[in-house]
């Protein structure tokens, strides 16, 4: 990986008379500023003004072309974050013959990626916020490839995984500090600007208490691939492990958020379950041994916390169990729960948390961030001190939760154990979990209604189908049918769940009066078809 540009040879001329004869032109998808990500040609960077510019010429192309609106608030959010107010994207515009009075500028020739990270010293945010959105950006857009530049511009350094970001593309990712080493004017042949959030889960509480995303549009199906992809990178190959050689990771944390009684907690687990108990911790190991580790576990049992964002690499069929501080109810910070119940990640996902207020320790007198209450009015302390469960709260500074979610606990274990055994649906199994299918069915086809009157109360309904074009290619464990119908002028319907391709329908259905039918195909239970043309049943 090297730090020059200079990898595709440009020519300096034809790529300047390019720009002060075309100009920067831009196209983007998306109707709003939450949703969009631009394309351009030539998009300049001012070092010292620390701007980005659009150079008008006859040639160029501005689309959408927003007018003021483009200030209203944002033409992107350049983070994943949706619409957070210090991550908005915009440019400054001049014509494209100021560039005489400007300084020489110096071209990028490698397509590009323009984006901010939210938080890089957090390992969730990392994952959440960065690596898989910046992963499947570049996969939306083909020429983001393995030699795309990443250019990060929320003004941090590194942070503290920033080996993680490198293994996006063979380039090395550039920092907003770095830029101004290239020059004062830097132009981007090729660039992106944006980052797509269809793999978002999760909402931190910046506009109402934190919980998963409310149109979760990622399945565990697109986690996975892209943590294969990171193994990948990282040389791991994932261990075949036999039946008896199960083993359980613990994830510590070793500054703060403690476990307390670490060495009971995994004598317990190991015999209660009579596996081989590891611990791991970032503090002591680098990350790909971590995962290499994971990646091979039937459980993983950790404090909330980012570190927990690695239960993506944990194998199909395992167990996710996050330990919750005194008086923090585990149904209000759900990103690890969101992530274990993705359909398709096939983990089981337990909660504990500790009800024993004395198996709990406090600290009042650290700063702010790491929980400290003291530099509170006396009653707020006293309040915070005596209440028995933080209430729903925006993010990110709320004293009481920040006090809470850095308590260090010790582990009862008794009502650990006991929360295990009633969690788990099955012992946590590696070897019987193949990802499920899901192949959903086509239409039914040829639907079709039949009357018929019996006597003058009585009268039949049959309707019958075709299967869907795509099950004679399948192999589906169960075939199911649902039948609606609905009298005309009636805004209810009756649901029928039939075995067969046809069936008689006689209960409820009165002679010469009209019925819409609709029927669809549901595989294995949960594999939804869509509808066949509703059927109009006349007499
Ligand atoms: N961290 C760690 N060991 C610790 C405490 C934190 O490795 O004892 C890591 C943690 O995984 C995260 C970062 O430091 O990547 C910030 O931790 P913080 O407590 O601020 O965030 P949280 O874990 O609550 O998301």
């Amino acid at each position: 990986q090297s730090q020059e540009l200079s990898q595709v040879r440009i020519d300096y001329h034809a790529a300047l008379l390019a720009l002060q004869e075309q100009g920067t032109r831009m196209v983007c998808t998306g109707k709003m500023h939450t949703d969009r990500i631009c394309r351009f040609d030539y998009l300049c960077y001012c070092t010292e003004a620390e701007e980005f510019i659009f150079f008008h010429s006859n040639a160029s192309v501005m689309l959408p072309n927003l007018g003021p609106r483009r200030f209203q608030p944002a033409l992107l959010d350049l983070s994943s974050v949706e619409d957070h107010n210090t991550q908005y994207f915009n440019f400054l515009e001049l014509p494209a013959a100021a560039l005489k009075y400007m300084p020489k500028p110096v071209f990028v020739p490698d397509v590009t990626l323009i984006l901010n990270r939210f938080n890089p010293d957090n390992l969730m945010h990392i994952f959440h916020d960065d690596l898989l959105p910046i992963f499947y950006t570049m996969r939306q857009y083909s020429d983001l490839d393995d030699e795309a530049r990443l250019v990060f511009m929320e003004g941090w350094g590194e942070g503290a995984h920033f080996d993680l970001y490198r293994l996006l593309s063979s380039k090395q990712p550039l920092l907003k500090d770095h830029l101004r080493n290239f020059g004062k004017l830097m132009c981007f042949t090729k660039s992106y600007v944006g980052l797509s959030k269809m793999t978002t889960w999760y909402q931190y509480g910046f506009v109402q208490p934190q919980g998963p995303k409310a149109n979760i549009l990622v399945s565990g199906n697109e986690i996975r691939q892209f943590a294969s992809f990171m193994m990948d990178r990282l040389n791991i190959t994932k261990e075949q492990t036999s039946e008896d050689d199960d083993y359980i990771v613990v994830f510590s944390r070793a500054s703060n958020r403690l476990i307390l009684n670490e060495a009971e907690l995994i004598l317990a687990l190991a015999q209660e379950f009579k596996m081989r108990t590891v611990t791991v911790s970032l503090d002591e190991q680098p990350f790909d041994s971590i995962v290499r580790v994971i990646s091979g576990a039937s459980m993983l049992v950790s404090m909330h916390g980012a570190q927990l964002i690695t239960s993506m690499f944990l194998p199909r069929g395992a167990a996710v169990i996050e330990l919750f501080p005194y008086a923090v109810n585990p149904e209000q910070y759900t990103p690890y729960k969101t992530l274990a119940s993705l359909p398709g990640m096939d983990l089981q996902y337990i909660s504990w948390r500790n009800n024993i207020e004395e198996n709990s320790v406090t600290y009042p007198d650290r700063p702010w961030d790491q929980g400290g209450i003291t530099h509170l009015e006396k009653e707020e302390q006293e309040r915070i001190l005596t209440s028995k469960e933080v209430q729903r709260h925006l993010c990110c500074r709320n004293p009481e939760w920040l006090f809470r979610i850095y308590q260090d606990t010790i582990v009862d274990v008794p009502s650990f154990l006991e929360v295990l055994k009633e969690g788990l649906k099955v012992k946590p199994n590696l070897k019987k979990s193949k990802p499920a299918s899901t192949v959903h069915p086509g239409r039914v086809r040829e639907p079709k209604c039949q009357t018929s009157v019996q006597a003058t109360n009585e009268a039949k309904l049959a309707v019958s189908w075709q299967i869907p074009w795509n099950l004679k290619y399948l192999k589906v464990r169960e075939v199911k049918y649902e039948v609606w119908i609905q009298e005309q002028g009636e805004n209810t319907y009756m649901p029928y769940i039939l075995p067969h391709q046809n069936y008689t329908f006689s209960e409820n259905i009165k002679p010469f009066t009209t019925y819409l039918v609709w029927v669809r195909c549901i595989f294995n239970k949960n594999l939804l078809g869509p509808f066949a043309d509703v059927l109009i049943c006349r007499w």
